[in-house]
């Protein structure tokens, strides 16, 4: 029978990835929790409603990458394309949003029906940081030093830039949306086709097309930071004095908009030269007017989002991960059925006093000579050996696997746990 594989862009992640990514994640929650963030947690279906209030019906997210489809009572459901969204329903429907200030964080997968490749994935993770109630520059400076020291702790900061730009409030986007469309309304006939059709519901949209003609046309065009008004101005001010003062080097780019229609002021993206394409490994913004569209009370909010799978390819390309671990510190090596059950016991033992120490034991038979073999792919610097006649001595043998470790000794079951903390660990 044709075997069933996983869906297109929907990736396994095996045994031999896995500690890359449990490492990243470590040093995330690491850094994360020195700068007093703490951990929600949501569902992964919601509302379809949901993220096209938020992101926005004209965006390439809502318009064709979202896995909508209807549940068994007719209701339209999604499943999540990015977590800010439904942090923000979460926040408000348990009352996290009002005179309080909140700190957090949360990872997950995230699906959007993109053409896979390198870096772009249609179940990929993310790790989202979202903040609720500070309204200064204050906490957009602390989210791009957390994401900086991050970085630095991993090992990849010197391959990161970051780009920085304000897109201003809405009072400032809305005279510069004019600017906009007056100036691309000049050149209608030779804009891209989604382009065109942004033009007239989502002129900003337009800033983030991929055409090149596009991307020729936009370079005359009007800038967003000539349009800040004076309270957009002076909180990206504050922004950019505050990187300054803490040493962290940005680039400025008045072209960078994102691909979500909830930002305003902040927005900011970590990218990378060494992945190809796919060069954003994190960005984010402020989202000040995302909690009252989504029917709840104006609540200053800022936050990020980073990409797992681009993070750990980067650590790959890199280099930088910390070598890989043995699979057991000890292997106990058992022949005939009383010795397997002694080892089930005796590996219990061990696991006891020396919560810290790997240990595996063999399950399945086999001879002395596979069980060594086995023992040695283990990576395991000592083998514990239960044969019928070291149990009938009421001894095991204990052997070293490494050189220089001494030879192979006979020990006393009651002294087993012992001898082997003493002498080895
Ligand atoms: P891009 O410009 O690469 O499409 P985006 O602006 O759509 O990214 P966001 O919605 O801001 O991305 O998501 C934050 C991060 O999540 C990105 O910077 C990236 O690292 C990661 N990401 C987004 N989409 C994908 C995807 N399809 N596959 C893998 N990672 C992704
Ligand atoms: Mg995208």
């Amino acid at each position: 029978m044709a075997r069933i594989q996983s869906i297109r862009g929907m990736n396994d992640i095996l045994p031999s990835e896995t500690p890359q990514w449990q490492y990243l994640e470590a040093c995330v929650r690491g850094v994360l929790s020195r700068y007093g963030y703490r951990e929600i947690r949501f569902p992964i279906v919601e509302h379809t409603e949901l993220f096209k209030r938020s992101i926005g019906e004209v965006t390439d997210i809502v318009e064709k990458e979202m896995y909508t489809f209807e549940d068994r009572n007719g209701d339209s459901l999604t499943l999540r394309p990015e977590g800010t969204a439904s942090c923000v329903r979460a926040c408000d429907q348990n009352g996290l949003l009002y005179n309080q200030i909140q700190r957090l964080w949360y990872t997950g997968p995230m699906f959007r029906h993109e053409r896979p490749q390198k870096g772009r994935l249609r179940q990929f993770h993310q790790i989202g940081v979202e903040t609720f109630g500070m309204a200064g520059p204050d906490i957009d400076a602390e989210l791009i030093l957390l994401t900086a020291r991050l970085w630095r702790e991993l090992g990849i900061s010197d391959a990161l830039t970051l780009e920085l730009n304000s897109i201003g409030n809405a009072e400032s986007r809305a005279d510069y949306r004019q600017a906009l469309v007056d100036y691309l309304t000049g050149f209608k006939d030779e804009l891209d086709d989604d382009s065109k059709r942004r033009l007239e519901s989502n002129p900003l949209r337009v800033l983030d097309s991929k055409d090149p003609k596009t991307r020729e046309l936009l370079v005359a065009a009007p800038v967003l930071s000539d349009y800040l008004d004076d309270v957009s101005r002076s909180h990206f001010e504050g922004l950019c004095a505050r990187l300054d003062a803490a040493g962290v080097s940005y680039t400025l780019n008045p072209q960078l908009v994102r691909g979500l229609d909830y930002y305003g002021l902040t927005v900011f993206e970590w990218t990378t030269d060494k992945l190809g394409a796919q060069g954003t490994v994190c960005a984010g913004g402020r989202y000040d007017g995302l909690v009252e569209q989504l029917g709840g009370k104006t609540t200053p909010a800022v936050g990020f989002a980073m990409g797992i799978e681009r993070l750990v390819l980067m650590l790959e390309t890199l280099e930088v991960m910390p070598d890989e671990q043995a699979q057991a510190d000890i292997f106990i090596v058992s022949v005939g059925e009383k010795a397997d059950i002694e080892a089930l016991k005796i590996a219990e033992q061990l696991r006891d006093a020396m919560p810290s120490v790997k240990v595996l034991i063999n399950c399945g038979g086999g001879s002395f000579k596979s069980q060594f073999k086995k023992a040695d792919k283990s990576g395991a610097s000592v083998a514990v050996v239960l044969g019928e006649d070291e149990l009938q001595g009421g001894q095991a043998a204990v052997k070293p696997l490494r050189a220089g470790q001494g030879e192979q000794q006979l020990v006393a079951l009651a002294e087993l746990v012992n001898t082997i903390s003493k002498n080895y660990f």
